[in-house]
């Protein structure tokens, strides 16, 4: 039996998928990124799990996510590379964290706070390819890797990587940037620099670029069981959705023909139905836009999500289906169990798994299995 409305977690599907995914791509290294909550299913938990699975990395945006990695006890190495623009690398440094960096500035900052610790920081430095987002951009690598050769030299930061991000805009955007890293890195090891840790791909390229793979990958959204691609499933991937978003049906009524149903009465009965009330809403992450054409599965059918999703509930028609009150009702999970999946969530709100998972909210007790 489900909670009133629970996120179920399972952790062997996590390690499960690290495993599968070691085996198909084969660096030396693999980072499992777990910013955001690890992507809505709890950064802690993920972490071990994927550790467990053969993950030797984490990575995380912000140094207070990597700080609540090493609070609850995770020793493994973390790189953290979105910095507040006045970030105080001190704790980062004495915490082990490796820092991403992306700005002259930056290394600077983490120079200064490696000196006063009397410590040397660890540091990856993070290359624009062609993203345009954070990274150091082509003018600044001669200057910022001179620089960080010679703050290494002076034991003050260790340059363990150099890495970027790609677009996936196109096959050509990413053979693009691929050639700008390549450069990148011809640019850091000229400069003096040799670091160990060379990465590039995510998710998509660590499975369909192989050119990308340099040392280490770093992945997240695969890790969680969801394909990155529109053309290929999780199943066909080989790996396994990890979270299944569930509740119990809170009241059932039977509406006649015509009825109005949820705000604004955007759907109406079309004939005499039996109507399914479940205590997930937009508050808790179910996408409203989903409104009207998403489906969940009750028993051993799907049925559609009628009316406007509101912010503690949404309403099932399911017809003239037998359906009772304490029933459990799953919004997604693995569809190779029959039920919808994140990815069938996504479509019908028109956006992308990853933000499908992400956002579940707070008030949603995470249930962990195979812990
Ligand atoms: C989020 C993120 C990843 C993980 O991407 P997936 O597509 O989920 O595998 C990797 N690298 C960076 C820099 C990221 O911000």
């Amino acid at each position: 039996m489900s909670g009133f409305r629970e996120a179920v977690i399972d952790l062997e599907a996590i390690r499960a998928n690290v495993r599968q995914l070691c085996a198909l791509v084969g660096t030396p290294h693999l980072m499992a990124v777990v910013k955001a909550n690890g992507y809505g299913h709890g950064a802690v938990h993920v972490a071990r799990a994927a550790l467990q699975g053969g993950a030797d990395w984490l990575g995380v945006a912000d140094i207070e996510e990597a700080l609540e990695l090493r609070d609850a006890g995770i020793t493994a190495p973390i790189l953290a590379w979105l910095h507040d623009p006045d970030a105080d690398f001190h704790s980062a440094v004495s915490d082990d964290i490796d820092l991403g960096l992306s700005t002259v500035r930056q290394l600077r900052q983490a120079a200064d706070a490696a000196l006063e610790l009397g410590r040397t920081a660890s540091v990856q430095l993070k290359l624009d390819t062609g993203l345009s987002r954070n990274g150091l951009a082509e003018a600044d690598w001669a200057e910022a890797m001179s620089l960080a050769a010679q703050y290494e030299r002076a034991g003050l930061l260790s340059v363990r990587g150099i890495f970027s991000h790609l677009s996936n805009a196109s096959d050509d955007a990413d053979a693009e940037a691929l050639a700008n890293f390549e450069r990148g890195l011809f640019v850091a090891r000229s400069a003096g620099l040799a670091p160990v840790l060379v990465h590039l791909a995510s998710s998509a390229a660590a499975l369909r670029l192989p050119e990308a793979r340099f040392t280490m990958v770093r992945i997240g959204i695969a890790l969680y069981g969801l394909s990155p691609f529109e053309n290929e499933s999780s199943a066909q991937l080989g790996l396994v959705p990890a979270m299944t978003l569930q509740g119990r049906v809170a009241a059932v009524r039977r509406v006649p023909a015509g009825a109005g149903v949820s705000y604004d009465h955007l759907w109406r009965a079309p004939v005499e139905s039996t109507l399914a009330l479940v205590p997930l809403g937009y508050a808790d992450g179910v996408p409203r836009q989903a409104s009207g054409s998403a489906r969940v599965a009750i028993g051993d059918d799907t049925y559609p999500v009628v009316g406007r999703i509101a912010m503690d509930q949404l309403v099932v028609s399911v017809g003239q289906a037998e359906v009772a009150v304490g029933d459990d009702v799953v919004l997604f999970g693995d569809p190779s169990a029959g039920v919808p999946g994140a990815t069938d969530w996504a479509l019908a709100a028109n956006t992308i798994n990853y933000d499908i998972v992400t956002r579940i909210g707070r008030r949603v007790p995470r249930r962990y299995l195979n812990a």
